[in-house]
Parts: structure tokens; C-alpha cells; sequence
């Protein structure tokens, strides 16, 4: 079962809205972030063990380019990728590899990792070093700096991150939005890079832009984070020498930071059905993978680490935490002072778009942005209601789909007619879900419905 059904118990807060910038449907859940906005970024404990999964972006996986037996060093690469959409994975501490093996997987099924057992000194690879200054790097080294990194989309996406500075030669991106709304409740990580990191991301703005060719910068965020946009203005103030960037406020309002969403309330484009925000000549990128590509440019650090927050009422020390990628989640809950007796599930993400685990020896992988703890109040399973044709699902769509109806036609196990209400338009954010109020779980059935229509048009 996913996270949705647990926002369900939330109950709606209210927002201030200071900014028009947003786009139709959403909805306002309560977004908790008290728990953890005002705690600094602080380095996870070093695991004495990494389990690193081959396969952690969307595309293909990784094979392994070392073997059990071999001793590695901190940032070295240990898997290849298979294709052109795929990116490498690193070693997170210096070590020995102990196990190549099929391991748990925050995505489900288990996924060939490679097991590193640390030497505790962290080693650094030799490869691991600065390369030039933004000025004196060319299109194709940026583009090569990102591949090699093996950056991906931090916001939990996961897309490669070069691929995404590849755009067909048909096509030119005259924009680069950073993606600072951090719309899903309890989720700070993000907020803290844009007070901790802020020139950092403004840095790796202007190297997407170069990479891109990309006239305009935006960086969006929530209006309910005024000390990230003033840290952001002045950041971009201080950094953004020739390049035209702009910090734009948005409305306050699930799921502001979804791809065609914060187009939308930033440059008023509307991505068409099915097609990427390429169509509108925009490439989004979240502000930790713009940090992460700073440091692969400036340290010559591949993503091997990120931030990561633990919140909700079920941890006793909730943290936003450096992590390296391969830790298990347990050892990150034990740092944290361990669960509260009533903790009753985990998520990995937010509450929203987030997989609940069945267990807590799952590593960290890149995409992952939250570790949530939720209580017993949180989880509570309400009986399904018929529907009661409210409308209210219709509204909150912020893709305009009839969820009822997709829901319904998959719930009777007609796919077909789950596909011509537009199932495949559904991006999983959960607002149908959360509105309705006859317990429906409506994204559940659609992703059901989607997973369906995907094998038979495989076949
Ligand atoms: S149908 Fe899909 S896109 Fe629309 S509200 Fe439900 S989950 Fe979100
Ligand atoms: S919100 Fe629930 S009850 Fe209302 S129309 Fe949608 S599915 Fe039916």
C-alpha cells in the first residue's frame, strides 16, 4: 500500500496565500514541516556497511564494474550504466566489496547491489578532482561533467540528468526552472539547501543554462518559505553575474513543484498531453541535483551522497541528515533516537508521492528525499464508501482528468476504458485521493490501471 491513505487523516490546514503564481486544482493539506524546517544539514553517521543498489534512476540499470574481493575507494565508480538513459552509481565510503547480490528495494522488488564493508577512512578516489571554472567549460564538458556524475533528479524523479541536457536538435530550451516549491508535506531538505546551499544552486542554474543554451533562469518556490526566497534573492543577486535569473513566489498549494505545475505558475506554458516540458522549450531541474552538479564541477564529487529528511511524529529525533547513498534505513532511524512506541509506518518521500516499506533494511538511494515515520492516528484504514458523485475529486485534479471514473473502470477491471477516460495522463499525486470523501482510493486504482495499460502495450 502507498502513502496516499495515510494523508487522508491529515486534516486540511490553512495556507496565506501572498502569490497568484500556481495553476488550477490542488488541494491544501496540512504540510508539518515544523518538524524539521528550522534543523540544519547534518552529516549522517558513517555507516560501517553500504548495500548500493545497481539500478537507482529511471531507465536502465547499472552493471557492476567491480568484484567481490575488490577494496574501493570513496567516489569510485562500481556501476556502469546499460544504456543511454541510465546513470552510474559510486562507492560511499572506502572499503571492500563483500556481496553482489539481489538486495531490497525501496522501489519494490529486489535489485542487484553491490555490499561495500568500510575501512572507516574514507578513502578518496584519485578521480575525484576540481575541473575548470564555469566560464572556461564548454557545452559538451558540462554535459559530460553531469553524465559522469551520475546526477539524476534529487526531487525524486530520478530522470538522468543528462539526458535531460540533451534536448533533440529540434528543439531549443530557452528556459532552466529550478524547482524549489517542495510542495510535499513534511519534507524539508530542499528548503534547507536553499538556506544552507543557496550560491550553490545558483551556480549550478547557470551551468544547466550554459549546458542548455538557455536565455532564462527561474527558480520557484513556495510562498510559505520566505527565509528560502530571501536567501535565494540575494543569493542570485550576489552570483548570477551576466546570466538573467529570476526567484519567482508560488502559491502555496499541492502539487506545486509537479513538472507541468511549476511551468505552468512560472511561465504560464501549458506542456501538451503526454509530451515533456522540452514541447514548451523548458528543462526543469531540482535545486539539490543543481547542488550536486556544483559539486561535481567544482570537487569533482559524483553523487554519492544526499540529503535526506527524517520526520514525523513516529521518529524521537527528527534531522535533515547528510546521507550517503547504500545506508540502511534502520541505521539512519537508530541515529535518530529510534521510532516512538506508537510508530506504525514508514515512508520513503513524502506523504503524498512517497512508498511505504514493509521494513526497515532498505538502503538510501538517490531518490531518496524523506524517511517518514507515521503514528497510529495517521494510518488509521477507513471502510470504502460508493461513490457520491461530489465532484470533489474533478476539482482537486490539477490535470483535469475524471478520476472518479478511471478509478471505477479499474476498480471493475475495464482497462481499456481506464485508458480512454486519459489514465495514462495521471501523474500519481494523489489530490483525487485525498478529497474524496467516501475513502475511495482512487490513485491506487489508476496506477494499477496504468501498470496494466504499460504490459499490454509492451506486448
Ligand atoms: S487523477 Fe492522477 S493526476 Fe489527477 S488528482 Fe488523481 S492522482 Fe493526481
Ligand atoms: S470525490 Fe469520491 S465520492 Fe466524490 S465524485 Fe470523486 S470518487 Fe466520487
Amino acid at each position: 500500500m502507498g502513502g496516499i491513505l495515510s494523508i487522508q487523516n491529515i486534516r486540511k490546514g490553512v495556507n496565506q496565500c501572498m502569490s497568484e503564481r500556481t495553476f488550477v486544482g490542488g488541494i491544501h493539506p496540512s504540510y508539518s514541516k515544523e518538524y524539521t524546517a528550522g534543523i540544519p544539514i547534518t552529516s549522517a553517521r558513517p555507516p560501517s556497511q553500504v548495500i548500493i543498489p545497481l539500478h537507482q534512476n529511471i531507465g536502465a540499470p547499472c552493471e557492476p564494474v567491480v568484484e567481490v574481493g575488490d577494496e574501493v575507494k570513496l567516489g569510485q565508480k562500481i556501476g556502469e550504466p546499460k544504456g543511454f538513459v541510465s546513470a552510474p552509481v559510486f562507492a560511499s565510503v572506502s572499503g571492500k566489496v563483500t556481496k553482489i547480490e539481489p538486495y531490497n528495494h525501496p522501489l519494490g522488488n529486489p535489485v542487484e547491489a553491490v555490499f561495500i564493508e568500510s575501512d572507516g577512512q574514507d578513502t578518496p578516489f584519485e578521480g575525484m578532482e576540481p575541473t575548470k571554472p564555469l566560464e572556461q567549460l564548454t557545452v559538451d564538458e558540462l554535459k559530460t561533467i553531469a553524465k559522469e556524475a551520475g546526477l539524476v533528479g534529487l526531487g525524486g524523479a530520478t530522470f538522468p540528468t543528462h539526458v535531460k541536457l540533451a534536448p533533440p536538435p529540434e528543439t531549443s530550451i530557452d528556459t532552466v526552472i529550478i524547482n524549489g516549491a517542495e510542495c510535499e508535506p513534511f519534507l524539508t531538505a530542499d528548503h534547507r539547501l536553499m538556506l544552507e546551499y543557496a550560491d550553490d544552486i545558483v551556480y549550478g542554474l547557470m551551468a544547466f543554462m550554459k549546458a542548455l543554451g538557455a536565455k532564462k533562469g527561474i527558480i520557484g518556490i513556495e510562498d510559505n518559505k520566505p527565509d528560502a526566497l530571501q536567501s535565494m534573492e540575494k543569493a542570485v543577486s550576489e552570483g548570477k553575474g551576466e546570466y538573467d535569473i529570476e526567484v519567482h513566489a508560488l502559491h502555496t498549494k499541492y502539487p506545486q513543484g509537479a513538472e507541468k505545475m511549476l511551468i505552468k505558475a512560472t511561465t504560464g506554458r501549458e506542456v501538451p498531453t503526454g509530451a515533456l516540458p522540452m514541447a514548451v522549450n523548458v528543462v526543469n531541474q531540482n535545486v539539490g541535483t543543481a547542488v550536486a552538479m556544483t559539486e561535481a564541477i567544482k570537487l569533482g564529487k559524483p553523487l554519492y551522497e544526499r540529503v535526506v529528511t527524517i520526520t514525523g511524529p513516529g521518529i524521537s529525533q527528527p534531522a535533515n541528515l547528510m546521507v550517503r547513498n547504500g545506508t540502511l534505513i534502520s541505521d539512519i532511524i537508530e541515529q535518530c533516537g529510534g521510532m516512538t512506541d506508537d510508530a506504525r509506518k514508514l515512508i520513503l518521500g513524502g506523504p503524498m508521492m512517497g512508498l511505504a516499506q514493509p521494513s526497515t533494511d532498505v538502503p538510501a538511494i538517490k531518490g531518496t528525499s524523506g524517511v517518514l515515520i507515521l503514528t497510529e492516528e495517521f494510518v488509521e484504514e477507513l471502510p470504502i464508501d460508493p461513490c457520491i458523485k461530489c465532484g470533489k475529486c474533478l476539482e482537486g485534479c490539477p490535470m483535469n482528468l475524471p478520476a472518479n471514473f478511471i478509478g471505477s473502470a479499474s476498480e471493475m477491471g475495464k482497462m481499456d476504458l481506464a485508458e480512454r477516460y486519459g489514465a495514462m495522463d495521471c501523474f500519481e499525486c494523489g489530490c483525487c485521493t485525498y478529497t474524496c470523501p467516501a475513502k475511495r482510493p482512487l490513485v491506487q486504482w489508476i496506477k494499477i490501471a496504468k501498470g496494466e495499460i504499460t504490459a499490454s502495450r509492451k506486448k
